[in-house]
């Protein structure tokens, strides 16, 4: 995976439903703009909450071990009219995490591996 915050550090942000007090980790694997509110219902796999999630801007602990990431597009890589906006005005994009990318992330960030 590219992977282009690794000398820097990553960037780790708490998402925390308004409504249900659900929480999702995420972690920028690149630079770019990540939304302050992600709905419930994109990072729940349990039940279907309408809440929305609120970023902690990054004042939580930044060992916090995430599930998802945000990335970065190419710019060739197909997009509707929505996301091309989005990742022309430096958006980056979720998707969660495989179970091996997390472990995979836990072994170098804590073991630097
Ligand atoms: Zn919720």
């Amino acid at each position: 995976m590219k992977d282009n915050r690794k000398e820097k550090g990553y960037k780790v942000n708490c998402y925390i439903c308004d409504t249900c007090g659900k929480s999702i980790v995420t972690v920028e694997y690149d630079d770019g703009v990540t939304p302050f509110f992600l709905g419930c219902n994109r990072v729940s796999l349990f039940g279907d909450c309408n809440g929305l999630c609120r970023a902690s801007m990054y004042s939580n602990p930044q060992n916090l071990i995430p599930t998802a990431l945000w990335y970065r597009k190419k710019d060739d890589e197909p997009m509707n009219p929505g996301e091309r906006q989005h990742h022309e005005n430096g958006g980056l994009f979720f998707r969660e995490l495989t179970e091996e990318e997390i472990i995979g992330y836990v072994k170098k960030v804590f073991y630097k591996g």
